[in-house]
C-alpha cells in the first residue's frame, strides 16, 4: 500500500485514547476513516470533525463491536458510505482488573468478549472486502498478553489470544494479499491508564521502562500507520511499542 490516499479505514473504539490517535494519524495520511464508538458519541464526532477540518474525510459510526450483529453492521455501513474497505484496526478494549480470587465469571467473559471476540466479529464480515483491496489488518494487543500481569488474567488471556488470532488470520489471508499484524503497546497515557496513581507511575512504572517515559497514543498510531503503509512484506507479526518494558 504505497499511500493512504483514498484508502478506507475502520478504527474500532476511536472516540478516545489510542483509537482516536490512530484514526487521526490515518486520516492525516489521506485515508477516509470510519471512527467507531460504542458510548463516546460526542468525542467520536469530534475526532471525525478534526480529520475533516484538516482536509480529510471521516464519519463517526456507533456500534458495540462485542455484539456480532452490530460489528457486521459497522462493516456494512463503512462499505456503503465509502464503497470499499482497505484497513481494519481492531482497537476497542476494556479492562476489569481483579485477582482471580475475586474475579467473577461475568467479568472474565465481558473482557474476553470485548477484547478478543469483537476482533473476530468485525474481521469476519470485513474479510471479503479486505481481499478485494489487498488490505491491512492491525489488531491492538498488549504487552500484558506477552508478559502476564497481576490482576489481569482476563485481559492477558484476551490479548494473548489476539496474537494467536493474528498469526492464523495472517496465514489464511496471505494468498489474497491481505496482511494481518498485531501491535503490543506498553503503558500508554490514555483513560485506561488514568486510574493509576501518579506516585505508582513515577516510583514503580517509569523505572521499569528502559526508555524512561510512559508512551503517548501517537507512539502507537505511528506504528499502526507504518504497518499499513510500509508493511507490504510484514504479516503475522507482533510489533512491540512499549519503550522496552517487555523485551
Ligand atoms: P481507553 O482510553 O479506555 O479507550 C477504550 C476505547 O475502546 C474507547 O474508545 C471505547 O469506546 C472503546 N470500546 C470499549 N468497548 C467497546 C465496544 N464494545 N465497542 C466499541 N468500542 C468499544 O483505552 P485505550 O488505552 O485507548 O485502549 C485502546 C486499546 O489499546 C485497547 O484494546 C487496550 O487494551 C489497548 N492497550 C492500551 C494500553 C494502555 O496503556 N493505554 C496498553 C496496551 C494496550 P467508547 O468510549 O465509545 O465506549
Amino acid at each position: 500500500m504505497a499511500s493512504l490516499e483514498g484508502r478506507v479505514a475502520i478504527v474500532t473504539g476511536a472516540g478516545r485514547g489510542l483509537g482516536a490517535a490512530i484514526a487521526k494519524e490515518l486520516g492525516a495520511g489521506g485515508a477516509k476513516v470510519v471512527v467507531n464508538y460504542s458510548r463516546s458519541k460526542e468525542p467520536a464526532e469530534a475526532v471525525a470533525k478534526e480529520i475533516e477540518s484538516s482536509g480529510g474525510e471521516a464519519v463517526a459510526v456507533q456500534g458495540d463491536v462485542s455484539n456480532p450483529e452490530e460489528a457486521k453492521r459497522l462493516v456494512e455501513q463503512a462499505v456503503e458510505k465509502y464503497g470499499q474497505l482497505d484497513i481494519l484496526v481492531n482497537n476497542a478494549g476494556i479492562t476489569i482488573d481483579k485477582t482471580m480470587k475475586k474475579l467473577t465469571t461475568d467479568e472474565w467473559d465481558k473482557v474476553v468478549t470485548v477484547d478478543l471476540n469483537s476482533c473476530y466479529y468485525v474481521f469476519k464480515p470485513a474479510m471479503e472486502h479486505l481481499m478485494e483491496t489487498q488490505g491491512r489488518v492491525v489488531n491492538i494487543s498488549s504487552f500484558v498478553g506477552q508478559a502476564g500481569n497481576f490482576g489481569q488474567a482476563n485481559y492477558a488471556a484476551a490479548k494473548a489470544g489476539l496474537i494467536g488470532f493474528t498469526k492464523t488470520a495472517a496465514k489464511e489471508m496471505a494468498r489474497s494479499g491481505v496482511t494481518v499484524n498485531a501491535v503490543c503497546p506498553g503503558f500508554i497515557e490514555t483513560d485506561m491508564f488514568a486510574d493509576v496513581p501518579q506516585k505508582v507511575v513515577d516510583e514503580k512504572i517509569v523505572p521499569m521502562i528502559p526508555l524512561g517515559r510512559i508512551g503517548q497514543p501517537e507512539d502507537v498510531a505511528k506504528a499502526v500507520k507504518y504497518l499499513c503503509v510500509d508493511g507490504d512484506y510484514i504479516t503475522g507479526q507482533t510489533l512491540n511499542v512499549n519503550g522496552g518494558v517487555y523485551i
